[in-house]
């Protein structure tokens, strides 16, 4: 049996963005999924690659929002309270981080975490030769109070090296004439950038095939075999596969592989949900976000993608049509041509995003196994900053200076 460099534990956007940077540094590599490599969270998102979202999710005034929220059955927000003292520790966690402070202190790493891996995924792109569009996101806001908030946002931004422009509606018709909108106004990135990510995810395994970098799909990571602190080895189909360094980039499913090696993990999977409209009733030529409704719109080939909702309540990827259809029947309120009638009876496909209390990815050694490393934790970002994390994962497995600093994302920081 092969001995390998690094095994990575996962084959989503995180997993196979680390394999990819091990094996461009000279590492052999294994990767292992459960899955069949045709779909999961990586595959069905909006595909945006957002340098705007530098604002964690644990920020000031969700509490309060997500209390309301949840109180409807159709929110964008919801939390299904659950007696388990995993959610219960990850909760009181996320209420610490709703702080100014809290953003105050990460928002300049998730800038610059995002605005490397939008040049990461650049070079992919163009490796791949994938239609990266660099066109840019709307904030589209229907209330005068978040249009005010948005505003302050983009003010944020042009100081963290992120470009915004407050936009009337006459400009916004302007951008992007194709579609009828209602909303007052709204804040243009125009350095955020989408892609289709099912098509990224189908093609970034050719980029693994020169390297010495194997995938094993329908391999679920059941075991680990650990001696003095270190791994030795995982079992998947009842096959042992050893390696020198390991990698945990299973997403949503990492805490109760974690908990296997005796480690905690407070990440709760945040579910949403996306639904494809082929040939929709106008095609927008940038992407947008309804901010109060929080639904993301991106426009894809043939296809507009619909998407949204984050509902913490387990590892489960079971679609709440109630929910399902409030976020979709939100839309038109902002697009009025985008009737619920037309796109009510389209098929939803549910994903899981692994969300951290503090709204920070999890990136970095374990302190308990020096041969661990942890990636994960990403949220709404983790098709953004999947580069980015299989570059720093490289770095941390070859004991090299990070390109930039992550204490931030100890994975041992709860
Ligand atoms: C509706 C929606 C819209 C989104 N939009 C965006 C967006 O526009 N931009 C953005 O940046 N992010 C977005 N996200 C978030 C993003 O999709 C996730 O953060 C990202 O896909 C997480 O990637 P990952 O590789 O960590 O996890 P995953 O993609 O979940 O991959 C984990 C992999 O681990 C495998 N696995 C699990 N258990 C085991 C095991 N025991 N053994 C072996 N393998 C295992 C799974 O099969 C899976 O393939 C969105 C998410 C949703 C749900």
């Amino acid at each position: 049996m092969k001995h390998y460099d690094v095994i990575v534990i996962g084959g989503g956007i995180v997993g196979l963005s680390s394999a990819y940077y091990l094996g461009k540094a000279g590492k052999s590599v294994l990767v292992l999924d459960k899955g069949n490599g045709t779909d999961g969270c990586s595959f069905g998102n909006a595909g945006y690659v957002s340098p705007s979202h530098f604002i964690p999710l644990s920020s000031p005034g969700i509490v309060s929002k997500g209390l309301k929220w949840m109180m409807s059955s159709d929110s964008p927000f919801y939390l299904k309270p659950r007696l388990n003292l995993d959610l219960a520790r990850w909760g009181w966690q996320f209420m610490q981080h709703a702080t100014d402070q809290h953003v105050s202190a990460s928002k300049k790493l998730l800038a610059d975490l995002s605005i490397l891996s939008r040049s990461l995924h650049k070079e992919i792109a163009e490796e791949l030769k994938l239609n990266f569009r660099e066109e840019g996101i709307v904030m589209l806001c229907n209330t005068e109070k978040t249009l005010k908030h948005e505003i302050e946002i983009g003010e944020m931004a042009a100081d963290l090296g992120v470009p915004a422009k407050t936009m009337s509606m006459n400009e916004l018709d302007a951008l992007d004439p194709n579609v009828k909108k209602n909303a007052l106004g709204g804040v243009f990135f125009p350095q955020d950038a989408f892609t289709d990510p099912k098509i990224f995810m189908k093609q970034l395994p050719s980029l693994l095939k020169p390297l010495d970098v194997t995938i094993e799909y329908g391999a679920a990571v059941t075991k680990f075999n650990n001696v003095g602190g270190k791994i030795q080895s995982v079992q998947a189909n009842s096959i042992d596969y050893s390696a020198d360094q390991f990698v945990m980039a299973a997403g949503s499913f990492s805490p109760p592989l974690m908990k296997k090696l005796g480690l905690r993990l407070l990440l709760e999977p945040g579910k949403g949900y996306s639904v494809d409209w082929v040939n929709p009733a106008s095609m927008p030529s940038v992407s947008y976000i309804f901010v109060e409704a929080r639904v993301a719109i991106t426009p894809l080939a043939d296809r507009v993608r619909l998407a949204g909702t984050m509902e913490i309540g387990g590892l489960n990827e079971h679609v709440n049509m109630t929910r399902a259809h409030g976020f979709l029947r939100s839309i038109q309120n902002y697009f009025p041509d985008y009737e619920f009638e037309k796109i009510k009876d389209l098929p939803i496909w549910a994903g899981l995003r692994p969300c951290s209390p503090d709204g920070l990815p999890y990136v970095g050694r374990t302190r308990k196994y020096k041969n661990l490393i942890l990636a994960t934790g990403h949220a709404m970002l983790g098709f953004t900053l999947g580069p980015a994390t299989g570059k720093l994962v490289m770095e941390i497995a070859l004991e090299e200076k990070t390109s930039l600093e992550i204490g931030m994302l100890s994975a041992n920081r709860y």
